[in-house]
């Protein structure tokens, strides 16, 4: 059985105040009890010290959106997987679309980011997901296979703690989600990927997210696929009762 997990990405918004704010509603919104799915939110970087103070004494776990492959040093502007475990955060999004698309993030640095996130205990969140034209010219399959494969390569053991998204990039911030059928059909691509990568065991064990669009009326539905284990959210992150919303919809 796989636990569901659920987890905003806020991308570049919200000040630190804001952030402990938007906590403070979602904490309200799904109270401090055990959460029946993993629920994480991932602020920026300039929020992460005030998240962790907004999140002591609730279930929900705290995320970052990116970090550095290399241990400290000499990479002005830069953020370490150490940085981040010091302000108690658990999990770290990597190869997300936008940093794919504006940040020049290759599979290979993906794979060394994620790498140095486990190896630094952090539960890395690794995207994956074609483009429009990709998936126009029926590459569908290509390219989720190649940065599966790629991204993820060389981890050993280490592959089962990983969590995969598959975030189509014209479903990202477009308002257009994949139907659920879409979404099932790329998931389950993905687990057979990760089974050759590994065994049938470890990627039966392997959450996979959906991210693209979703929001509380078709969370729900999405999350009911048999290869859906949660939802990597953006927009709908950024407001406290529709992330808890969404959170309802994966029980
Ligand atoms: C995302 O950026 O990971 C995302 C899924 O965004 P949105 O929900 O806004 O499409």
């Amino acid at each position: 059985m796989r636990t569901k997990i659920v987890a905003g990405n806020w991308k570049m918004n919200k000040t630190s105040a804001e952030g402990a704010a938007l906590i403070a509603g979602i904490r309200k919104e799904l109270g401090d009890g055990k959460l029946p799915v993993e629920v994480v939110v991932c602020p920026p970087f300039t929020g992460l010290d005030a998240a962790a103070k907004a999140l002591a004494g609730s279930k929900i776990g705290l995320g970052a959106q990116n970090m550095h492959f290399e241990a400290p040093g000499a990479f002005t502007g830069e953020v370490c997987a150490e940085m981040l475990k010091a302000l108690c955060v658990q999990y770290v999004i990597l190869g997300h679309s936008e940093r794919r698309t504006f940040f020049g993030e290759t599979d290979a640095i993906v794979n060394r980011k994620t790498k140095m996130a486990l190896a630094a205990g952090l539960t890395p969140i690794v995207c994956v997901g074609e483009t429009l034209a990709e998936r126009e010219a029926n590459k569908t399959e290509k390219v989720v296979t190649t940065q599966v494969r790629d991204s993820l390569a060389g981890l050993g053991a280490d592959l089962a703690k990983v969590v995969v998204a598959y975030e189509p990039v014209w479903a990202i911030g477009t308002g257009k989600t994949a139907s659920p059928a879409q979404a099932q059909e790329v998931h389950a691509l993905i687990r057979r990927v990760l089974a050759v990568i590994s065994d049938g065991q470890t990627a039966t064990g392997i959450r996979i997210q959906y991210g693209g669009s979703m929001k509380p009326e078709n969370a729900k539905e999405l999350m009911s696929q048999p290869d859906i284990d949660g939802g990597l959210i953006g927009g709908a992150a950024l407001k406290a009762d529709a992330f808890a919303a969404i959170v309802r919809g994966a029980l």
